[in-house]
């Protein structure tokens, strides 16, 4: 039986260089000590220890390396011990039992775990930012018209919103002879553009991919002239032409596709939360493109020689309307089915302000005067279009 040995001789290595230094290793319950030369010396705990692959079973020597933090692409430095009791006392003294991998591995894991937690959310919020949407936005412009089609049949039907189930064909009739007016200035854009009536009373308008366009009734009542609505279908068409609603889409698709590549069943409340978020992204445009369709709405009122104050003018009413509601005046008079979800509501989707009517009225001013050919002109627009739906119509 020997005594624990806490003392031996051996060869240090820096790991920068192949030079071999003669060293002291003095053993404690907590650390190890090198002694070097000139009174320097370095202590390692025996959690950054590990044998070396090279060093194998109980026969000297014994070959140590010290794994140091940070020092990944710095070489190791390392011990070599030719002492057949210096790994029994090294085990009993610390109680590490220096297989090839010690806990220092087990830390490791650990930090890139940490890591792995922190970094991940931000490297998918940078994607979500940054990167899906360029991706998307590309992917829409080059995706064709008959795709969109199908999707927006496919947004159409899972909507929460009824329809009207049979529109009254004068109204019908009406807003399409608007739409077919407004598509003259744009021959040869590629969408079927179909209007759906919806019957609840909200101020709304959403354009769907592929050229489905739902009017609520709320916004019916509060367009005064077929000039008025015109303003508010034009925008829309554009959201369509310009496939916002596409890229808005897409752009939630991809992020959620990405997601369970990455995120996997492993993480569901981070997929399901950014899920949600991709769906309000995908319903509502950003403020760049409310400006663009805008902006080629009100051209295409111009091309279509309608009076551009008419889209001025409901602007400015949607403005009023957005007052009214934040300010909670909103009038009692509707009924139980009037109490639209936030998203429904036109404003939430659309952006208004006093700054929007300005810039309509700046590019209304710089035009080409030229008169204005009136919309339906022997149509009566209140009586057609304003009329209240029945209750039971309301849907859900
Ligand atoms: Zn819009």
């Amino acid at each position: 039986m020997s005594a624990r040995k806490l003392e031996f001789t051996g060869a240090y290595f820096d790991g920068l260089s192949a030079k071999k230094r003669e060293v002291t290793i003095h053993l404690s319950p907590r650390q190890m000590k090198v002694s070097l030369h000139k009174g320097q010396a370095l202590v390692w705990d025996y959690a950054d220890l590990r044998r070396n692959s090279a060093s194998i079973g109980d026969n000297p020597p014994f070959h140590l390396e010290h794994i140091e933090a940070g020092s990944k692409h710095s070489g190791l430095k390392s011990l070599t011990v030719n002492d057949a009791a210096f790994l029994s006392s090294l085990q009993q003294i610390s109680g590490v039992p220096l297989h090839s991998s010690l806990k220092r591995a087990t830390r490791s894991r650990q930090y890139a775990l940490v890591l792995a937690v922190l970094v991940v959310p931000l490297f998918l919020y940078g994607l979500w930012k940054g990167v899906i949407p360029q991706l998307s936005d590309r992917v829409a412009m080059q995706v064709p018209v008959s795709w969109e089609e199908k999707l927006g049949q496919t947004v159409l039907e899972g909507l929460p919103t009824a329809l009207a189930p049979t529109p009254a064909p004068a109204k019908e009739k009406a807003l399409k002879a608007i739409i077919d007016r407004l598509l003259e200035a744009d021959p040869n854009q590629p969408y079927d553009i179909r209007i759906y009536i919806s019957p609840l009373e909200m101020v709304n308008a959403v354009a769907l991919p592929g050229g489905h366009i739902i009017v609520f009734q709320g916004l019916l009542n509060l367009a005064e002239s077929p000039e008025e609505l015109a303003g508010v279908l034009a925008h829309e068409i554009q959201h369509v032409l310009l496939r916002h609603s596409t890229r808005g889409i897409i752009r939630a698709l991809t992020s959620q596709i990405l997601l369970s590549l990455m995120v996997g069943d492993m993480n569901g409340s981070m997929d399901l939360a950014l899920s949600v978020a991709g769906e309000i992204d995908g319903l509502s445009h950003s403020r760049k493109m409310e400006r663009e369709a805008d902006r080629q709405g009100m051209e295409m009122i111009l091309a279509a020689g309608i009076d551009p104050d008419a889209m001025v003018r409901l602007f400015e009413k949607l403005d009023a309307h957005e007052k009214l509601l934040t300010q909670g005046k909103k009038s009692k008079e509707s009924g139980p089915d009037d109490d639209p979800s936030s998203w429904t509501e036109y404003l939430s989707t659309h952006p208004a302000g006093l700054d929007r009517v300005a810039r309509l009225k700046k590019q209304v001013a710089k035009a080409e005067k030229k008169s204005y050919t009136p919309l339906l002109p022997d149509l009566n627009w209140g009586d057609t279009v304003h009329r209240k739906p029945r209750p039971n119509q309301n849907g859900i």
